[in-house]
């Protein structure tokens, strides 16, 4: 029997932009703009900061919006002496459904190492959740051809542990460090090559099965012009996107790829 194919999933990470008005406001602009053939054929989440999740939750829900909550980061613990942090019980509360780890920003301006992704990974697992781990490498280690290494280095570390079935549900998001936020984005060549890399590195760790169905996404300055391309590519599977994720018709403009 063929494998059944990968539902393409689009993220919009907000980063630290847009309060709770902003948010609501987005979001309704977005579901006003997507329409049910975009909801067929794809899967969208928005990445609001903390602070906007009560609210966005509040508009999803009463409007029955086929939107899926998602949360930037999380820590690994439940609670604790763990001042400013956010317990991943807490998001799952707020009906999250998925949360990123191990987003570049985090491991250069936070210190987040590979040990810390995978204990959030299984935290978020252990919650019912859908971790979206990134991956990626520095422009200085893609010119010393290190790529292959540094991607498969993290998601090893962020798999390490994890059972075959709770990894052929997760999502993998490659997110090259050079093209976030610069405008400059991996050829479809290069990242289809380093999304197989990944596939690779999954079938290695938890088997054929789990590597068929997880769902890798690339990240790196995504827009609707380079979408088509990049999601066109047999192991890109979505797209985590960040500025262009801000402005809703923007975000739509990328969501509506399959268009072709
Ligand atoms: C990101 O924030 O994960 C990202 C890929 O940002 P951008 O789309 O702005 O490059």
């Amino acid at each position: 029997m063929a494998p059944a194919p990968r539902r393409p999933l689009i993220s919009g990470n907000w980063k630290m932009h847009h309060n709770h008005f902003e948010a609501i406001s987005l979001v309704q602009k977005l579901q006003y703009i997507l329409n049910d053939e975009d909801h067929d054929a794809v899967d969208v989440s928005v990445h609001p900061p903390f602070t906007d999740l009560r609210s966005v939750q509040t508009v999803i829900e009463a409007d029955d919006l086929p939107i899926a909550l998602g949360a930037q980061h999380c820590h690994w613990e439940d609670k604790g002496a763990f001042t400013g942090e956010v317990s991943p019980a807490f998001l799952a509360k707020l009906n999250v459904t998925y949360v990123i780890a191990g987003h570049s920003e985090r491991r250069e301006l936070f210190g987040e190492t590979d040990d810390m992704v995978n204990r959030k990974a299984k935290a978020i697992l252990a919650h019912g959740m859908t971790p979206i781990l990134c991956c990626g490498e520095t422009l200085e280690e893609r010119e010393a051809g290190a790529t292959d290494q540094k991607v498969s280095g993290q998601v090893r570390a962020a798999l390490d542990g994890i059972d075959a079935e709770a990894v052929s549900g997760l999502v993998i998001a490659y997110e090259p460090i050079w093209a976030i936020g610069t405008g400059r984005t991996a050829s479809a060549d290069d990242a289809q090559a380093v999304c197989a890399t990944v596939r690779s590195v999954v079938a290695e760790v938890a088997g054929a099965d789990a590597a068929q169905s997880v769902r890798i996404q690339y990240g790196g300055s995504v827009k609707a012009a380079n979408a088509v391309e990049l999601m066109g590519q047999p192991d890109i599977d979505g797209a985590l996107v960040g500025g262009a994720s801000l402005v809703a018709e923007d975000f739509a403009g990328i969501v509506r790829f399959h268009q072709g």
